[in-house]
């Protein structure tokens, strides 16, 4: 096994702009290939303790607690981990909170919220508060219309494809709920003002597999439809998030990180370097002539930044630079093209510096 030093050595080689599965503290992975091994010296694996045991129950509540720290959330929240990805909680979100007959509202400003927009229908009735559709979701609108009998309004705060992420809280007087999948952990933000909040922890929060969710209690119970177990809160809550068996892994590498973002100086930490990544590349961005950035500046994604070649025949020749020097991962989604680069807590600086490196010398060759 790798020595966590011989483990950053070997990793500096690659620069990893993934959108997700993407890149994870050398610590924590080097944490989490150990367990793999030996849980907590107990000679056994991660990987063959009952999800019961007391061992991995304190790995639940060691990780429910960071999250609730982290967010600064009081005991009017719970926090549980799911199955099914954020895609789940496309269904399960409207199936446990919106009765047939109730309206909720909801922003449509990228693929991940037009698709809970799509599955909600099938719970109620949904309202279209706002939609960036007409400039293919290339900015965030800044008008909103949400109904007063709204059971609630959701947005996807970062829209991990099209690289928009909304930098305000958008005013209704109803419920607030929101996908946070691309940009959870990345900033401080004000988590209590939310009634529902959830993310797969793929981006910015561990491993695939589990989802975090965060829910005020008195969202609950206020339906008449009939839930199945395994898709409703409550029951999840009152299981203690081991209604059955969890991805114990994914749970395991999730809480790791989050032990890591406290360590490293928690959100506020997280904060600053979530903006020094992002002002170096949009700065270098700007000012090149070979490089355009696709979203409106204002609305930009201090996340996942999306942009293209101003050549359209030079992008397959600047991807397969960034190949050659080791960068993975700039690839625009398959549904919009282009150039996309991922810039989550744990890719470093330097990593964001290569990059623009290489793109200035692209632009001195071809801008
Ligand atoms: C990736 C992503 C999803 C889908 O997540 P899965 O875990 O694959 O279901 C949903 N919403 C947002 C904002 C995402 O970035």
């Amino acid at each position: 096994m790798f020595t966590l030093q011989a483990l950053i050595f070997e990793r500096m080689k690659m620069y990893n702009f993934n959108s997700g599965p993407a890149v994870l503290p050398a610590e924590v992975l080097q944490q989490a290939s150990e367990a793999v091994i030996n849980f907590n010296d107990l000679g056994l694996s991660i990987l063959e303790i009952g999800h019961r045991t007391d061992w991995f129950v304190k790995v639940v509540e060691e990780g429910r607690s960071l999250i609730k720290e982290l967010m600064q959330l009081d005991d009017s929240y719970e926090v549980l981990y799911l199955h099914g990805g954020a895609t789940t909680q496309f269904m399960q979100v409207p199936m446990n909170l919106l009765d047939t007959n109730e309206t909720a509202a909801y922003c449509d400003n990228g693929i991940w919220g037009s698709k809970a927009i799509k599955e909600a229908q099938l719970f109620g009735n949904v309202h279209v508060a706002c939609s960036s559709k007409d400039r293919n979701h290339t900015y965030i609108p800044r008008e909103l219309s949400v109904p007063q009998h709204s059971k609630y309004l959701h947005y996807t705060t970062n829209n991990t494809v099209e690289g928009t992420q909304w930098q305000f809280i958008p005013e209704a007087n109803v419920p607030l709920v929101a996908d946070m999948s691309s940009d959870i952990f990345s900033r401080e933000f004000p988590f209590s003002k939310f009634s529902l909040i959830y993310a797969g922890a793929q981006k910015n929060a561990g491993a695939a597999g589990v989802t975090i969710l965060i829910v005020k209690k008195d969202m609950l119970g206020k339906i008449q439809r009939k839930i199945p177990p395994i898709m409703d809160y409550t029951k999840h809550i009152e299981a203690n998030s081991l209604l059955n068996t969890p991805p114990v892994f994914a749970v395991y590498v999730s809480m790791l990180t989050l032990r890591w973002v406290k360590k490293e100086g928690g959100l506020a930490e997280m904060e600053r370097r979530t903006n020094e990544r992002a002002d170096l590349f949009y700065n270098t961005l700007d000012s090149l002539n070979a490089f355009i950035g696709k979203t409106d500046k204002r609305d930009r994604s201090l996340m996942n930044a999306t942009f293209t070649t101003q050549n359209p025949e030079l992008e397959t020749l600047f991807l397969d630079e960034c190949k050659q020097n080791g960068m993975v991962g700039v690839k625009g989604h398959r549904s919009v093209g282009g150039l996309r680069v991922s810039m989550y807590n744990a890719l470093p600086l330097s990593s964001v510096k290569v990059l623009c490196d290489l793109m200035k010398d692209f632009d001195r060759r071809h801008g």
